[in-house]
């Protein structure tokens, strides 16, 4: 069990992104079995390179203003906006407003890799 403020968990500096930090506010070192939960923070001007990989995102934008490009399609993000990004699509989150981009990111684990493709119902 765990409750805490997300701004006690140290924000790190985010690999192969500049001017983007990360909290890994809920993860295995907390004994959570299959998801983490990350904090972002965005400066303006700043966003993640445009990449993929296996496992999806579900992002909650909690502040800022920004593009989420998916599948070489643009969208306005803000305050409130939900996006899924499914696993398998290039994407990339940029802050191109004038304050912090911050939204919540769940991913799982990477040992579930392939565990729902073996698992999904026919
Ligand atoms: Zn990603």
């Amino acid at each position: 069990m765990k409750v805490c403020d997300y701004r006690e968990v140290e924000a790190q500096v985010a690999e192969e992104a500049e001017g983007v930090t990360v909290r890994w506010v809920i993860s295995e070192a907390d004994g959570a079995p299959h998801f983490s939960m990350r904090i972002f923070d965005v400066q303006p001007g700043h966003g993640s390179p445009l990449h993929s990989h296996w496992w999806e995102h579900e992002v909650f934008v909690l502040a800022g203003t920004g593009t989420v490009t998916m599948a070489g399609k643009s969208s306005p993000i803000k305050e409130g906006t939900v996006v899924f990004v499914p696993g398998d699509v290039e994407h990339q989150f940029v802050n191109e407003g004038d304050d912090v981009l911050r939204f919540i990111c769940l991913i799982p684990h990477m040992w579930l890799e392939g565990v729902a493709e073996k698992h999904r119902p026919a």
